[in-house]
């Protein structure tokens, strides 16, 4: 049985690093040490709260129930021919490392996800997505444990239902199933997609294109553009970009000529709530130790010593900023607790 502790505090689980405690946590590296920890008689009907790299969470209260630390290891390889891969990870490996290993076996799909903060395990569960690229794309399995039964059930991709910044695991499954393992499946014969914002030409500077010059690349853009976690707390984009119909999006240009947009299927437009945010002023805002940072004001951040409900505080304000400028209703990508 793994080692519960009591009455711990969860600053150093979380990359916004506020200070929230847990009634109960415990890691596990197992789903028998997992199956053991839920069936403990001592934690009852005791709320769970499963957490991996805590990059894409805000407390903002202490958890009076049992925290879960998944710590599940492992990169086994299923299937190999001279065009493909397929790996099954373990859901507590840590997410940039898995891409280092996938670029050094030259096994492409992950290289432009390089440097994202957190867990293989969590990486499905809001289809995380960075130039141009999302986790969806090389997902074939997600293995999980039901929360109530702990018996276990696999989705493929397509039941995922994969979405921008979001899958089954984040609405209808959400807190009902843990995930143990993903299975991945990479190409050894890669096609480069390096066609967004400036990674192309971030890449061509570097002479040769390959997986390791995007990955170097991108890591060279994101060092440039976010906060390291372990200088600044933050979990990312704190919201997510929002996508409206035509009718709205044309009103939107009326009034304001220079808005950005994506255009998507259906005739929809995603437009970056980093620049709704930048354009009422916000970037660069700073309360107390709660702020908005200064080169991305999608990008929340802990200054220091802001506790979870101060930057909870500084993001509805912004909402409604948002909201009463352009009357678009912001949703959070950070799961606020
Ligand atoms: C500086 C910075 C940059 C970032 N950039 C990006 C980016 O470019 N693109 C992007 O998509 N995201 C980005 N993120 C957000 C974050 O890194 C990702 O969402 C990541 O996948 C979260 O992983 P985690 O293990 O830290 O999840 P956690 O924060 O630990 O958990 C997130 C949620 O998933 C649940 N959960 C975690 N593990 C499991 C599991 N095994 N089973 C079931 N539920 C689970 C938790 O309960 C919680 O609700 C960034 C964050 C930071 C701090």
């Amino acid at each position: 049985m793994p080692r519960i502790y009591q009455d711990i505090s969860l600053k150093p689980y979380n990359t916004f690093g506020v200070e929230a405690k847990a009634r109960y946590l415990a890691s596990f590296s197992g789903e028998q040490e997992l199956r053991d920890l839920l069936n403990d008689s001592q934690f009852g009907e005791m709320p769970v709260l499963l957490l991996g790299g805590g990059s894409n969470i805000l407390f903002t209260r202490d958890f009076e129930g049992l925290v879960l630390v998944n710590r599940i290891g492992g990169i086994e390889m299923l299937e190999e021919d001279d065009q493909y891969c397929v790996i099954k990870v373990g859901a507590g490996e840590n997410w940039d490392e898995l891409v280092d290993y996938c670029v050094n076996n030259g096994w492409g799909g992950l290289e432009n996800l390089s440097y994202i903060p957190g867990s293989v395990g969590a990486s499905p569960i809001q289809n995380i997505g960075a130039y141009g690229t999302e986790v969806k794309d090389t997902i074939q399995m997600v293995h999980t444990l039901n929360r109530d039964s702990l018996f276990p059930v696999a989705y493929n991709n397509h039941d995922c239902r994969f979405d921008y910044r979001n899958s089954i695991f984040k609405n209808r499954l959400k807190d009902k199933r843990i995930i143990t393992h993903v299975t991945f499946k990479l190409s050894k014969k890669p096609q480069y997609n390096i066609h967004y914002g400036s990674l192309k030409e971030t890449v061509q500077e570097k002479g040769e294109i390959n997986l390791q010059t995007i990955r170097d690349s991108v890591i060279e853009i994101r060092r440039s553009k976010l906060p390291e976690p372990e200088e600044t707390g933050s979990a990312g984009s704190f919201f997510k970009n929002p996508v409206v119909g035509q009718k709205e999006f044309k009103k939107l240009q009326a009034a304001h000529p220079d808005i950005p947009s994506y255009t998507l299927a259906g005739k929809r437009h995603k437009i970056p709530a980093g620049w709704l945010i930048d354009r009422l002023g916000w970037k660069g805002y700073r309360e107390g130790d709660a702020g908005v940072h200064t080169r991305q004001a999608l990008v929340l951040v802990n200054y220091g010593q802001a506790g979870g409900r101060e930057i909870y505080q500084l993001s509805q304000r912004i909402g409604e900023s948002v909201k009463s400028a352009f009357g678009i209703e912001l949703e959070y990508e950070v799961n606020v607790l």
